[in-house]
């Protein structure tokens, strides 16, 4: 990337992206083979981003972020998911799934007590939508929240949640009112360390090997009713509002990946040599690098006018989120493959890094929605079915 040419880059936006190249440059990428081999989650490297600041891009100054968008954002997002697929995820556990819900339906005394402490990272926060039984039908959700008296009462259970067995606090949505549908999910801030939660990790993953990830299973977990996310019923509505902004830190992540692979495979091919010469020197080698190149810089611009339009005030455009989701989740599991063929057999090896970009890139075309979900709101918009920006 040139700096010439990144036009919608501020000097600010440049100087953050050079400091968190350098971070991750320097703190992650000699740990992250070994981490990710061992299945090592490094609390200390979370602790030295919030250090930095790295999770208050779009959280005002005073509640402990640094104002600076979206944007910034996205660009955090892109240089920590270049390095590392597992702690890209941090960005959505301490920002956008839980700081930015709190800083938008939470209470002033929620907003007081945790967004600081998740800024800082001396609490680890999650959020849990996905059970058993409920992953794209969100609405069918069995986890259920009964209020009685001061508080609510939850009981369910929650899998595949990023961060679950290490988090101090978890957004927990759940029904509270199951026949009322879309109307009776409502979201709460729940104590992870209450009595009546237990986690369970999960073991055995195909990549983000370095996350945590787990259950959480709920068993009469008594939640402060002061300690619900908005209003009771109104769940769905800032589930789905959530998520447009927490898809826009996946496709972040998501051209991090392809980033990596090209990276990688530029370096590769200028070392290989055959038949006499480096293999860069072969068009057929050439066609490969240029798709790469296309679909990472393709992937980027969509998620730039995406953050771009939130830093303008537009935060809810969800047909732009959606569209920078779909393509960047489905350029992270294009552009290592594509990595692959110029690696060859030493891509195949986990001496070189594509094998694990080829197998973190997977994950953004499931989480924060599946790619069938983001086809489907893409084209029911374009046909005038549903339209995605309300
Ligand atoms: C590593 C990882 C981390 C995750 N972290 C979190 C987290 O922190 N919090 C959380 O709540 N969840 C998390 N998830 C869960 C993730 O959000 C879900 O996996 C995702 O929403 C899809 O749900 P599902 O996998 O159950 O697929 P399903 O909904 O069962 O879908 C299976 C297949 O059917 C397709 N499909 C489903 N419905 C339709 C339809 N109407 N039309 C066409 N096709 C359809 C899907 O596209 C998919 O291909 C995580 C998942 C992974 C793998």
């Amino acid at each position: 990337m040139s700096d010439q040419y990144d036009v919608e880059l501020s000097e600010d936006h440049i100087i953050l992206r050079d400091m968190v190249r350098k971070f991750a440059d320097n703190e992650i990428a000699p740990f992250v083979e070994q981490d990710e081999n061992d299945h090592r989650f490094q609390r200390e490297l979370v602790d030295k981003m919030a250090e930095l600041n790295l999770f208050g891009c779009p959280i005002p100054e005073e509640y402990g972020g640094n104002g600076m968008g979206y944007l910034a954002h996205a660009i955090v997002t892109e240089e920590i998911g270049r390095v590392s697929g597992s702690l890209r995820i941090s960005l959505n556990m301490q920002t956008m799934g839980t700081s930015l819900s709190i800083l938008k339906w939470g209470s002033d005394e929620l907003k007081k007590k945790y967004i600081p402490e998740l800024m800082s990272a001396r609490l680890l926060g999650c959020f849990a939508i996905t059970e058993p039984n409920s992953g794209s039908d969100t609405v069918s959700m069995a986890t259920t929240a009964v209020r009685d008296g001061d508080s609510y009462i939850l009981n369910g259970q929650k899998n595949w949640i990023s961060w679950a067995p290490v988090a101090d606090i978890g957004i927990i949505f759940a029904m509270t009112d199951k026949a009322a549908k879309h109307k009776g999910m409502s979201a709460f801030l729940m104590d992870m360390h209450s009595p009546g939660v237990s986690t369970i990790a999960t073991k055995a993953k195909l990549g983000i090997w370095a996350c945590p990830t787990g259950e959480i299973i709920m068993e009469d977990v008594k939640v402060p009713a002061g300690d619900i996310i908005g209003q009771e019923g109104k769940g769905f509505g800032h589930l789905m509002e959530e998520l447009v902004s927490t898809r826009l830190t996946a496709a972040s992540g998501a051209v991090g990946t392809c980033q990596a692979a090209l990276d990688a495979s530029i370096k590769y091919a200028c070392e290989r040599n055959q038949f006499g010469r480096p293999i860069a020197q072969f068009q057929m080698v050439q066609e490969v690098i240029a798709r790469m190149v296309a679909e990472t810089e393709a992937a980027r611009a969509l998620v730039w006018r995406c953050a771009i339009q939130k830093d303008r005030g537009l935060i809810n455009n969800n047909r732009e989120t959606v569209l920078a989701k779909f393509y960047a989740s489905r350029a992270a599991d294009e552009v290592p493959n594509l990595g692959l063929e110029v690696l060859s057999a030493y891509g195949y090896s986990n001496e070189y890094p594509i094998a694990r970009i080829l197998r973190d890139g997977k994950v953004y075309k499931i989480l924060e929605g599946a790619t069938n979900i983001m086809k489907m709101i893409l084209a029911t918009d374009a046909l005038g079915i549903k339209k995605a920006n309300k």
